[in-house]
This record gives structure tokens, C-alpha cells and sequence, in this order.
């Protein structure tokens, strides 16, 4: 359903961001990469796609947290793919501590990467999609983007922003062939939750597994994490002409956390 599309997801060389970039490709859209990791192996995960799925794959290690590193990083998709279709704002970080001792510099590091981001892309990815009037803005908030656990501060002020971000996109662009949606997932199994895992393991005294069925699944009905490939193919189709009318929403795939 994509074959001709440009997709950039940012922070895709790992977990949800991967997950999504694999999905795109496998649908038939190009796909520029961008996050962090180890040069040879991402180069590889680069060559996996575009083997697995004939289509273009480039790489931008730009800073989601540096404003000139992203408008580098669009204008070169511009420049080297021609257009820029799906913008999936994906890239973000977590921290995990009570309000009044929450390091301010983690504060500002989620909001530059999970919010700000989002917003530097948007406006300077908007003049393309304009052009061809067509374009898929998705942005990967949370659950956390509609409801709040205690000690994520950051990340849920910042998720609840780009809920917000993501209905005026949709408002702005409603009448030019441009759809703005954010996707709220519940827990995903990847780096990111591992590493809170282990983090509240170790702070509680308890196990891996313990944290797993009593923390985290206990918010999420299903008793399961939500899958990569879940949130891949919700990607591809919020990304087809299937999902032109579905604009502005912010559309939780969680296993019903957010309908308690
Ligand atoms: P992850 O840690 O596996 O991947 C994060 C990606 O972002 C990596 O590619 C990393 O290199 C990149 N990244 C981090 N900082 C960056 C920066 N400054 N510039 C560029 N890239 C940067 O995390 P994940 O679990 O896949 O999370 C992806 C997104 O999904 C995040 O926005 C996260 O908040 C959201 N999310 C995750 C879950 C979950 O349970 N895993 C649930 C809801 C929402």
C-alpha cells in the first residue's frame, strides 16, 4: 500500500522505532532511519531491511535533541529520497524519579527528545507534505499520554503534550491531504522497559518477573505486552489511504489500561 512513499521514523534502530521502520519498508515505502547504537550495526540492520524488502533505506544519526541536527536530518531526506510522506515521531527516553528530586536535566532532556522533537519535524517536514498534498504524521506518545503513573513527571507532561501537538496538526493540515494522529501504547517489551524493569527490581528488592506481573502488566488488563508488529501495522495503516478520514485522534493500544 505504500510503494512511491518516503517514511522517516525517528528513533528507529531499536525497539518500537524499529519494529515501525520494518513494517513501512515491508509495505513498500522507503524508510530513513535515525537513533543511536553502534555504527556496523546498525549499517547492517540498514542492509537487512533494504535486502528484506527492496526498498531504499538511509540512516541519519542526528540528535533528536539538537533543533539544527533534525532540520539537517529532514533536509537530507528531501535531498537524497526526493519527498518526505510518513513522519512517524518516534525517538524517546525515559527517567524514573519522585517529583521534588527529579534531576532537572533529565527533565529537559525528555522534553527536547519525546516533545520538542516532534515539533521541529512537524513544521519543517510540513512544506513538503503541502507540496504534495499528502502527508502521515504519526507520533508515538503512550498511555502516558492519557493517563499518569506516579514518579514519570517528565514523560507524562511530555506525552500529554504531543497528545496535544498532534491535534493541532491534524487541525491545521485538515483540509490539505495531511493526517496528524498520535499512538498511545500501553507496555511494549523492548530496551527501554527492560532497563525500568531491572532499575525497579533492583530499588524494590524484588524480581525481574515480580516487577513484570505486579507493576507493570498489573496496569494493563490483557496481561501481555503489546507487541512491535502490533504497533508496525497500526503504523502502516494510520500511513494508506485506507485511514485519510482518522485525523487529530489519539488512539491507545494498551489492552484496555486507559479504559479503567
Ligand atoms: P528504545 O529505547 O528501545 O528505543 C528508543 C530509540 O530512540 C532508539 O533507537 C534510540 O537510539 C533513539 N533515541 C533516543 N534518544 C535519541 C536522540 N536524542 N536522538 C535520536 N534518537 C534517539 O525505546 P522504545 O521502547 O522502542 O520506545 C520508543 C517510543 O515509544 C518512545 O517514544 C517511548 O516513549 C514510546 N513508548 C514505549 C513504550 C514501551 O512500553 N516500550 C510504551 C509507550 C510508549
Amino acid at each position: 500500500p505504500l510503494a512511491g512513499k518516503v517514511a522517516l521514523v525517528t528513533g528507529s534502530t531499536s525497539g518500537i522505532g524499529l519494529g515501525i521502520a520494518r513494517a513501512l519498508a515491508e509495505a513498500g515505502s522507503a524508510v530513513v532511519l535515525n537513533g543511536f547504537g553502534v555504527v556496523s550495526e546498525i549499517a547492517k540492520v540498514r542492509d537487512r531491511i533494504e535486502a528484506d524488502y527492496g526498498v531504499k533505506v538511509s540512516y541519519s544519526s542526528s540528535d533528536m535533541s539538537r533543533p539544527e541536527a533534525i532540520a539537517e536530518m529532514i533536509a537530507a531526506t528531501i535531498v537524497g529520497h526526493g519527498r518526505l510522506d510518513v513522519l512517524v515521531n518516534n525517538a524517546g527516553i525515559q527517567h524514573v524519579a519522585p517529583l521534588d528530586q527529579f534531576p532537572v536535566e533529565k527533565w529537559d532532556a525528555i522534553f527536547a527528545i519525546n516533545l520538542s522533537s516532534a515539533f521541529h519535524t512537524t513544521r519543517l517536514a510540513l512544506p513538503a507534505m503541502r507540496q504534495n498534498k499528502f502527508g502521515r504524521i504519526i507520533n508515538i506518545a503512550s498511555a502516558h499520554g492519557l493517563v499518569a503513573s506516579p514518579f514519570k513527571a517528565a514523560y507524562v507532561a511530555a506525552k500529554h503534550g504531543i497528545v496535544g501537538l498532534t491535534k493541532v496538526a491534524a487541525l491545521e493540515t485538515a483540509e490539505e491531504g495531511i493526517t496528524c494522529n498520535a499512538i498511545c501504547p500501553g507496555y511494549v517489551y523492548t530496551p527501554l522497559v527492560e532497563a525500568q524493569i531491572d532499575g525497579q527490581a533492583k530499588a524494590h528488592g524484588i524480581s525481574s518477573e515480580a516487577v513484570i506481573h505486579d507493576v507493570l502488566l498489573a496496569q494493563q488488563p490483557n496481561k501481555r505486552f503489546a507487541t512491535v508488529e502490533e504497533l508496525g501495522a497500526l503504523t502502516v495503516f494510520l500511513a494508506s489511504d485506507a485511514a485519510a478520514s482518522i485525523t487529530g485522534v489519539a488512539l491507545p493500544v494498551d489492552g484496555g489500561w486507559t479504559a479503567h
